[in-house]
C-alpha cells in the first residue's frame, strides 16, 4: 500500500473523467517540509502559524517570524504557501500571554478575534508574511471569521502593512491573495457579500462542523455523534462551494474530511476541486480520485440530497457507491 502510494507521488491527481484535483498540503512547522516532496505536493493550503507561538517562550519576535515564512517560501519554489494568521485561544493557550477564564473558550476570544483586538500583534505578523513572500505568490487567511465586517477589518491591517513596508522600500509579494476561513456557521448566510471581497475561501471543516452541531471536536462522548456524510453537513459544504464556484473564487477544504478518502470523494460530488492535508493522506485520497468518475459521482450525491428522506446518513450508500465502481 505504501509502495503503492508513493509511486503515485508525481502523478497528477486527475479523475476518469478529467477533473483537476488539487491536492495540497497541510504544515506548520519546517519539520514538515521534507513530507512535501515525499507526499507529492507542490503547494501548502493551510500554514498553522500558531506551532510557532507555541513552541516559544515568549512571543516570537517579527524577525523570528519572518525566518521561518522565509523558510517554509524557499522550501516551496513551485507552488505557494497559504500562511493562516495566528489562531490561538480556545484550547491554544500561549503561556506567556494574558488570557481570560472562559466559561466556553471554543466560543470566547480567539483567533481573529484576539487579532483585531490586539491588532499590533497581528500586523507584525502580517509583517512578517509580506516580506516572506516579496516577488512570489502569497496567500493569507484569516481563521474564525464571523462576519464580513471582520474580513474588511483584517484586510485593511494587511493594506496599512503593505503602505508601511512600500514606504521602506521592501519588495512587496507580486499577488498577493486574501481569503477567508469558513469556520463559523453564520457565514453561510453572508457568503455572497464575502465572495465579492476574498481572493479564496477555505472550509476549516473541523470547527464548521463542531459549530455546526454544536459539539466539542475534541470530546468524544459527542465528536462522532454526527456524520460529516450526513444530510445537513453535506448540504451546509454544498452551499459554501456552489456559491464559491458560481462567484469563480478559489475554494480549498482543509480540515480533516478532506484527507479520508470516502469523505473526500462526497466532497467533490459537492463541487469541490481543491484539499489540504495531512501529507499521509495525499497518497490514499489520490489513489481514489484517479479511480473517481466526477460527472457520477455529482449527480448521485446531488440526487441523493434532494431526496428529503430523513436518512441520518450517506455513509453506507457512499461506501456502495464507491464499490460499485
Ligand atoms: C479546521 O478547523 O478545520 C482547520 C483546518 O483548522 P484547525 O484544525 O487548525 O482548527
Ligand atoms: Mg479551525
Amino acid at each position: 500500500r505504501q509502495e503503492q502510494y508513493h509511486a503515485l507521488r508525481a502523478e497528477p491527481a486527475v479523475t476518469r473523467d478529467g477533473a483537476s484535483i488539487g491536492l495540497h498540503m497541510n504544515a506548520g512547522l519546517l519539520v514538515d517540509l521534507p513530507l512535501m516532496a515525499e507526499a507529492g505536493a507542490k503547494s501548502i493550503g493551510l500554514f498553522r502559524t500558531e506551532l510557532q507561538f507555541m513552541l516559544a517562550p515568549q512571543f516570537p519576535r517579527q524577525e523570528q517570524q519572518y525566518q521561518l515564512y522565509h523558510a517554509v517560501m524557499e522550501a516551496v519554489r513551485d507552488g505557494y504557501v497559504t500562511f493562516r494568521t495566528l489562531d490561538i485561544g480556545g484550547d491554544k493557550i500561549l503561556p506567556y500571554m494574558q488570557t481570560f477564564e472562559e466559561e466556553n473558550p471554543a466560543l470566547g476570544w480567539r483567533a481573529i478575534r484576539i487579532g483585531l483586538d490586539r491588532p499590533a500583534l497581528l500586523r507584525l505578523q502580517l509583517r512578517a508574511m509580506l516580506r516572506a513572500g516579496a516577488g512570489r505568490e502569497l496567500r493569507i487567511m484569516f481563521p474564525m471569521i464571523a462576519s464580513v465586517e471582520e474580513f474588511d477589518a483584517s484586510r485593511a491591517l494587511v493594506e496599512r502593512e503593505i503602505e508601511h513596508l512600500r514606504r521602506h522600500g521592501y519588495t512587496l509579494p507580486s499577488d498577493l491573495k486574501l481569503g477567508a476561513m469558513v469556520e463559523v456557521p453564520a457565514l453561510l448566510w453572508q457568503l455572497d457579500e464575502l465572495l465579492a471581497r476574498v481572493d479564496f475561501l477555505s472550509v476549516g471543516s473541523n470547527d464548521l462542523l463542531q459549530y455546526l452541531f454544536a459539539a466539542d471536536r475534541d470530546n468524544k462522548r459527542v465528536s462522532g455523534r454526527y456524520d460529516p456524510l450526513s444530510p445537513p453537513a453535506l448540504r451546509a459544504l454544498r452551499r459554501i462551494s456552489s456559491r464559491a464556484n458560481l462567484a469563480g473564487k478559489l475554494l480549498t477544504l482543509c480540515g480533516e474530511i478532506g484527507g479520508k478518502p470516502l469523505e473526500a470523494m462526497a466532497l467533490i460530488g459537492l463541487g469541490y476541486r481543491s484539499f489540504s492535508m495531512s501529507p499521509a493522506n495525499i497518497g490514499p485520497v489520490k489513489a481514489m480520485v484517479l479511480g473517481l468518475n466526477a460527472a457520477e459521482i455529482e449527480s448521485f450525491i446531488g440526487e441523493q440530497l434532494d431526496r428529503r428522506n430523513g436518512e441520518a446518513s450517506l455513509r453506507a450508500k457512499l461506501v456502495a457507491f464507491a464499490e460499485a465502481k
